[in-house]
């Protein structure tokens, strides 16, 4: 028998992976599944972004490059967020990593250690707790309520901060609940945290996806903020480049010193294409995100519309990304469900054909999330699923 590390034993695979493996399994079966399982834009890569890679294979581009990516690249990234945000990096502040979570994962093993606790507001996106754990970190969940919007407050932060809290993360906008932190009350966390030392991980990346009169904002931008902010940013939902993986970190420069001395020893550098053609996103007009956001506008109506018109389901109007988050609890215990929604979402796939994410992994028992980053012809017919499924195990009930 294999005997696995500890750091490997203390931690569960990711959920949202696992939900788009089994929809692609059924799909490969030739069942036609409405998937709101991903977190994934539909969109295609922009042409001008595919072109950058184009030219970079087309120049053999295709060696090492520096660890922490080239320093074209990591010019273009501060000098993208400073114009989005206003923030004032320099490119010895910044790394080029395999993907948003990528960063996140380098700036937690960099910082945390066995015995610090890391604050992680609830619902939370899957993969915080896990890469804590890994860690060695442990999580200590602050509770958001649906009837707040679920808003994380600055005096929850303070009231789950003891001695051993190293680091907050925050998601805003949020995945799964797409709440938005509005300006004042991510200053005054960010107060909380300078003042009883604690590190501020701002994972931004749906940060362009708003909705209604916000604008996009980075914690970054306060005064002071390099102190105590370590911004984990991603290309993969702003320019449509999931599969590319293309993220990067923003922190001061012995925390990414750390982070890229920790890439140096596990992918060398992040891939040369890739670089490339995040360079070709980053310095072009942002016109394709304006776009995307059109799309997405119109898709969360019709999803927030369609859900709530489920008897009940009830269900918060998120303010950014691109998942709604129904509270779907009053339907649990029914026809033989176990009560938890890892049930309920394994027989939506398997009766009804629909893939979503359950709440639990989220640290939401009783919700379901569901992602819009699909046609509206094909939400209207997951619509319909939902609402034929959730009425015939109401009337069995
Ligand atoms: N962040 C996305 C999601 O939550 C992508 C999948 C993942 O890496 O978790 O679905």
């Amino acid at each position: 028998m294999v005997q696995f590390a500890d750091r490997v034993n203390r931690f569960a695979a990711s959920s949202t992976l696992a939900v788009m493996m089994a929809a692609q399994q059924y799909k490969a079966r030739g069942i036609d599944v409405v998937d709101f399982g991903p977190g994934e834009p539909d969109f295609p890569t922009p042409d001008y972004i595919k072109r950058g890679a184009i030219e970079a294979l087309e120049q053999n581009f295709t060696k090492y490059t520096a660890t922490g990516g080239i320093l074209p690249l990591r010019e273009a990234i501060v000098k993208w967020h400073a114009g989005q945000f206003g923030t004032s990096y320099n490119a010895n502040e910044c790394i080029f990593t395999s993907g948003g979570k990528h960063a996140l994962f380098g700036a937690i093993s960099s910082l945390i250690q066995s015995g610090d606790e890391v604050i992680i507001p609830a619902p939370y996106w899957v993969s915080f707790p896990d890469i804590v754990k890994y860690a060695g970190g442990r999580p200590v969940f602050v509770q958001t309520r649906a009837d707040d919007g679920f808003a994380l407050r600055a005096a929850d932060v303070e009231a789950a901060a003891g001695p051993k809290t190293k680091m907050l993360i925050v998601n805003s906008p949020n995945n799964p609940t797409g709440a938005v932190l509005p300006r004042n009350e991510y200053e005054h966390i960010l107060e909380v945290c300078r003042r009883r030392e604690i590190i501020l991980l701002a994972d931004e990346c749906y940060s362009h996806f708003i909705y209604g009169d916000s604008k996009p904002f980075s914690i970054a931008s306060a005064a002071g903020a390099k102190d105590y902010v370590v911004v984990a940013g991603s290309l993969s939902k702003t320019f449509s480049m999931t599969g590319w993986r293309a993220g990067f970190a923003l922190a001061s420069q012995p925390i990414i010193d750390a982070m890229t001395k920790l890439q140096s020893q596990s992918i060398s550098n992040p891939n040369s294409i890739t670089q490339k053609a995040a360079i070709a996103a980053l310095t072009s007009p942002m016109d394709s995100v304006a776009a995307m956001l059109a799309e997405y506008t119109k898709r969360r109506e019709r999803i927030l519309a369609g859900v709530r018109a489920i008897p009940g389901i009830t269900c918060t109007a998120p303010q950014g990304a691109f998942y709604v988050f129904p509270n779907v609890s009053s339907h649990l215990g029914r026809s033989g469900f176990a009560g938890d929604t890892q049930t309920l979402a394994k027989d939506l796939l398997e009766h009804a054909h629909v893939a979503v994410v359950a709440g639990d992994p989220f640290g939401a028992p009783g919700y379901l999330r569901i992602s819009y980053a699909t046609s509206v012809e094909r939400i209207d017919e997951g619509l319909r699923r939902l609402a034929k499924y959730f009425q015939a195990t109401a009337s069995a009930a």
